[in-house]
């Protein structure tokens, strides 16, 4: 598979750039490599598609800062679809790049292709809740959507008012020149066609409701908010168009011990005080199942642990995460009389007067020195 291109590369543009610069580069590159400049030029129109798609993504916000964070796999990446646009989609987005002269979902003059475009149809968004344990995995999930499908029995005619063009063509002055601009026949939204025959239980566009059952494939690492987007699952599309995306969000279900930060997982570990006055080994949970830890004799409260590779998978690497285990020493709350009679007998111990030397660190500089 080649390896995608950065958005901000394709647009050759920094990635602090504000957005009218982005604007203005994808303005350019758009000119540059517009289908009606290149006739029949493939690498041409890839370039235009590429730069498209960057825009798409670096024009949004929410979808910027997605890319920021998790590169292309953030956008629909491990094993999901998405990203590509298809010509329509670039049409229609020209309207905010270029301003009115193309606005209204028109687009630029008649060399390209001709002939009626294929609805979309729209996309359907799920949740999906997701254990800590199937996150660190990855998971294959089933699940049961009701959504817009073509119903069976639907025939279809010319639509009437673009003659089955899908468009209305006008010619207008643009800073390109003299140009044709055309509209999307609202009538047939584009299809040109419209319904002939159709079964009572389908709607106005040839599509009725239906529960199906999908199965995803959910790459390990997702965190909660993340979108993977599943390519042609969502909503029929009008008049035997093509179904839009179905859109997973992911949200996380708390794990009851273990706290997930990024790729890495924390855990608050309890000692018994004989235990880390005389060391002792303990289990601590993992996300997978146990692991056995080896107190130190002598340890203090507030130690922390680092378990290599026992965190999270990155999503987008193939570094895995580390468990940091906190040791909190348990001061028991109540002692028998036998047990008070020990524990006054140590009470002036010299070994039980805390002993500071200089060496031990308050809590901040051990997280410090743990992450530097
Ligand atoms: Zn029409």
């Amino acid at each position: 598979m080649s390896q995608k291109r950065d958005y901000y590369e394709v647009l050759g543009v920094s990635k602090n750039a504000n957005e009218s610069e982005i604007k203005k580069a994808y303005r350019k590159l758009a000119l540059k490599y517009h289908p009606d400049k290149n006739p029949d030029d493939k690498d041409a129109e890839e370039k235009f598609k590429e730069a498209a798609e960057a825009y798409e993504v670096l024009s949004d916000a929410t979808k910027k800062s997605r890319y920021d964070q998790y590169g292309h796999a953030g956008m629909g990446g491990g094993g999901f679809g998405g990203g590509g646009m298809n010509m329509d989609d670039i049409f229609s987005q020209f309207g905010d790049v270029f301003g009115s002269a193309f606005g209204g979902g028109g687009s630029f003059g008649g060399s390209r292709g001709g002939g009626s475009r294929t609805v979309r149809g729209t996309n359907l968004r799920v949740k999906m809740k997701l254990t800590l344990e199937e996150i660190s995995e990855g998971v294959k999930k089933k699940i049961k959507v009701n959504k817009l499908v073509n119903a069976d029995g639907v025939t279809f005619k010319t639509c009437s008012t673009c003659n089955g063009s899908g468009r209305i063509t006008r010619v207008a002055q643009t800073f390109l020149g003299a140009m044709q601009t055309q509209s999307v026949c609202t009538t047939c939204q584009g299809a040109g066609k419209m319904i002939d025959k159709k079964p009572a239980d389908a709607d106005a566009n040839g599509l009725k409701r239906k529960e199906e059952v999908i199965e995803i494939d959910i790459p390990a690492g997702v965190e909660e908010g993340m979108q993977l987007s599943v390519t042609g699952k969502g909503n029929a599309g009008p008049f035997n168009g093509v179904a839009g995306d179905l859109i997973v969000v992911i949200e996380e279900i708390a794990h009851p011990e273990l706290r997930r930060d990024g790729d890495n997982l924390h855990y608050e570990a309890f000692v018994n005080f004989v235990d880390a006055v005389l060391g002792e080994s303990i289990e601590i949970p993992t996300v997978n199942g146990k692991a056995k830890i080896k107190i130190e004799p002598g340890t203090q409260s507030g130690k922390m642990l680092r378990l290599k590779g026992k965190g999270l998978p990155a999503l987008q690497s193939y570094g895995t995460g580390d468990l940091f285990v906190h040791i909190n020493v348990w001061t028991p709350t109540k002692v028998s009389k036998e047990e008070r009679e020990i524990l006054e007998k140590l009470r002036n111990s010299d070994n039980f007067k805390p002993q500071l030397d200089g060496s031990e660190k308050g809590f901040f500089q051990r997280v410090k020195d743990m992450f530097h």
